[in-house]
């Protein structure tokens, strides 16, 4: 048993931050067992807050390195910086260097949680798997397949993708409460109608997590449209394969039809919003009210290398400003860094905000001299100035993985 005394910040929901000070959280091997304002504690971590760790829904491992790097159009960039750093990670060592900094540089980042993209290769994956169990780190990551419309040094044998990304699953989905696999398909256009119906099948039939790109730049959607004539729209392409569940989580989705709003609106699955990548690559602005208001849910991500940063403040405060027209609350972009991030993965019961019976997944970061302790103010710092509130002690399931003990 565990007991710290600090102050907390948590999302309660979409409408409700909740600020606690001078709290002792008792945490018993992985979870919180109490929260209260009085009794004994071991460690004082009073000059620190202490929040949820966030959850990033969206996030290429394998693109850490190149994180950032300009060339502001989405099928350009790929060509140009994306699919060369890509295919350095099929050898062992490079991917193991990758992954062992991806994931330092994640918990330092105050991120206990990350849905990962890697290479499409297997070793990239494994790899990556092996990483985050050493560290001790929760994750759900996949191996990207594509099999058509990309280099040959990226290129997929169709039926060996499948049957990789199977052996991938079976080998890490019951391994550890930590980790999980999740289908990659990498988007619509590099991707066969047969690899993306057998990797639907097993997923479904497995309840397993399934994830991709929708709909993220104009010129995308123009080429998925001569792909694939039968289907209706970009977002029907990945209903007609099967690959729209309630465990598919789909990146970006900015330039959707009111029928594709409505197709994803029934078929459960969740929309992961990267700002900061959207912002990057000229993409377009997500459509934040539509999107809430059809119902549909969705999180936050920073959508590294894209993105260029995996500090999910940053993403917060991009959200903020990508609308441009919209403005949107404190709380609401909190629980879309963390709580919503949960719900998506069918986690919220664990995952996500600090309370008695969750997960203790916990960022200490260090509260600077002058600052009003309340929600409003303290949630103001975390999503404008969070360079001044420093990461200085990461938990992940009741155990400190920053600094490394
Ligand atoms: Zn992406």
């Amino acid at each position: 048993m565990l007991r710290l005394k600090t102050n907390i910040l948590t999302p309660v929901s979409a409408q409700e931050t909740r600020f606690i000070p001078q709290a002792i959280i008792t945490i018993e091997k992985d979870v919180i067992s109490g929260i209260s304002t009085n009794g004994d504690y071991d460690i004082d971590l009073t000059q620190s807050l202490c929040l949820p760790g966030f959850i990033d829904t969206h996030v290429h491992l394998s693109q850490h390195f190149v994180r950032g790097r300009h060339c502001p159009h989405l099928l350009d960039w790929l060509n140009l910086h994306i699919f060369q750093e890509e295919r350095r990670s099929r050898d062992a060592a490079y991917a193991r260097q990758v992954a062992t900094c991806f994931f330092a540089d994640m918990v330092s980042a105050g991120t206990t949680t990350a849905v990962i993209y890697t290479a499409p290769f297997a070793v990239a994956c494994n790899t990556a798997f092996e990483a985050a169990e050493s560290l001790g780190v929760r994750a759900l990551i996949g191996k990207t397949m594509m099999d058509q419309n990309c280099p040959d040094y990226l290129r997929e044998n169709t039926l060996k993708s499948v049957e990789e990304s199977i052996e991938l699953y079976r080998r890490w989905h019951d391994k550890s409460p930590l980790l999980d696999y999740i289908f990659t398909p990498r988007f619509a256009p590099t991707c066969s109608s047969v690899l993306m119906e057998k990797t639907a099948d097993f997923a479904s039939s497995h309840d397993a997590f399934i994830q991709t790109h929708l709909s993220e730049n104009t010129d995308e959607i123009a080429w998925v449209k001569e792909l694939f004539p039968a289907s209706s729209s970009y977002t029907a392409v990945y209903a007609d394969h099967g690959l729209l569940t309630p465990r598919t989580l789909l990146g970006h989705c900015i330039h959707l039809q009111d029928a594709e709003l409505a197709l994803l609106a029934q078929s459960g699955s969740a929309i992961t919003h990267c700002p900061d990548s959207n912002f990057f690559l000229k993409s377009g602005a997500f459509p934040w009210r539509i999107i809430e208001k059809q119902g549909i849910p969705f999180a936050l991500a920073s959508d590294v290398g894209a993105g260029t940063t995996l500090a999910m403040p940053h993403v917060m405060q991009m959200a903020h400003y990508r609308q441009e027209f919209t403005p949107l609350s404190l709380e609401e972009v909190f629980y879309r860094a963390t709580l919503a991030g949960a719900e998506i993965l069918h986690q919220a019961d664990t995952l996500g905000s600090i309370a008695v019976g969750k997960q203790a997944d916990l960022v200490f970061r260090t509260l600077p001299n002058g600052v009003e302790h309340s929600a409003s103010s303290l949630l103001s710092l975390l999503t404008y100035r969070a360079n001044e509130l420093p990461v200085n002690q990461v938990y992940i399931a009741g155990k400190k993985v920053h600094p490394r003990p």
